[in-house]
């Protein structure tokens, strides 16, 4: 049986894609952080084995702590096996807060979790694909890796950079068969989009060219396509109602 590893999957656009892999017949390993999160991933589990007769994992990790993501790799291959078949890095965090008010804390924090966890997991998933000579790797980036959001910079640099990393990646490991491809999901009803400004989220949404906010639905069928894309590697797509056309 497949095995996929999704980190931050308890909720949101995670939960999403955990169900739609589940559809996909993949075994998933759930990684979350906050102890909120707990019972939701337990609850994702018991119903990915329910409804599709997969098996989860649920594992606590902080994935901007490079052991931390070892430990979650590590026991992904204990109950499931050498075979990594897919990742998915989507945890992120933003600010919302203004570049002459934010700390260097602030900003560096939002680096570590958007991007430099997204480099942790590769790094440690890679040589389990490169073995077997094929895998897939999906890094949710963000249409502020595509444009310009203002209170975002710090968010913009991550989501520009997941985007760099997939196409670095994707050379180096092309001939390797393994595939690795980005999403820049535009605005999506997710606890994220929630805590913004919610006049700038109407603002923007008027500028949308379908007029309309995106559903977790929409990003989980973008990573499906993306999986079974044989001949996809390095690419960013993008659903976002057309609000950047890249
Ligand atoms: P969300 O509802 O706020 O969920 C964020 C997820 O990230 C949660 O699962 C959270 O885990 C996890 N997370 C945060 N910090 C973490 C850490 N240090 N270690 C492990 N997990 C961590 O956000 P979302 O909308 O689903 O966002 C998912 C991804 O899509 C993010 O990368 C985001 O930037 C991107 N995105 C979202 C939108 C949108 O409009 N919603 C648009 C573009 C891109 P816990 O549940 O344990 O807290």
């Amino acid at each position: 049986m497949k095995t996929a590893i999704i980190t931050g999957g308890a909720r949101g656009l995670g939960e999403g894609m955990v169900l739609k892999l589940a559809e996909m017949g993949y075994n998933v390993v759930v990684n979350y952080v906050s102890d909120n999160s707990k019972e939701l991933s337990d609850r994702l589990i018991e119903r990915i084995k329910v409804e599709y007769g997969v098996n989860g994992l649920a594992v606590q990790a902080d994935v901007s702590d490079y052991s931390q993501c070892k430990k979650i790799v590590d026991k992904a291959a204990e109950k499931f096996g050498q075979q990594i078949d897919v990742l998915v890095n989507n945890a992120g965090i933003t600010n919302n807060l203004s570049f002459l008010t934010i700390t260097p804390e602030q900003y560096s924090r939002v680096i570590q979790v958007n991007l430099l966890s997204y480099m942790h997991m590769c790094h440690l998933v890679l040589p389990f694909m490169a073995e077997a000579k094929q895998g897939s790797i999906i890094n949710i980036s963000s249409i502020g890796g595509l444009m310009g959001v203002s209170e975002q910079g710090d968010y913009c640099a991550s989501k520009a950079g997941v985007i760099g990393l997939t196409r670095g990646l994707a050379v180096e490991f092309g001939k390797s068969g393994i595939r690795i491809n980005a999403i820049a999901p535009g605005m999506i009803w997710t606890d994220m989009l929630r805590g913004v400004d919610q006049i700038a989220v109407e603002h923007l949404k008027q500028s949308i060219p379908q007029g309309k906010i995106g559903d977790v639905e929409d990003i989980a069928g973008a990573m499906a396509y993306l999986i079974d894309a044989s001949y996809m590697t390095g690419q960013t797509v993008s659903p976002n109602g057309g609000i950047v056309m890249p």
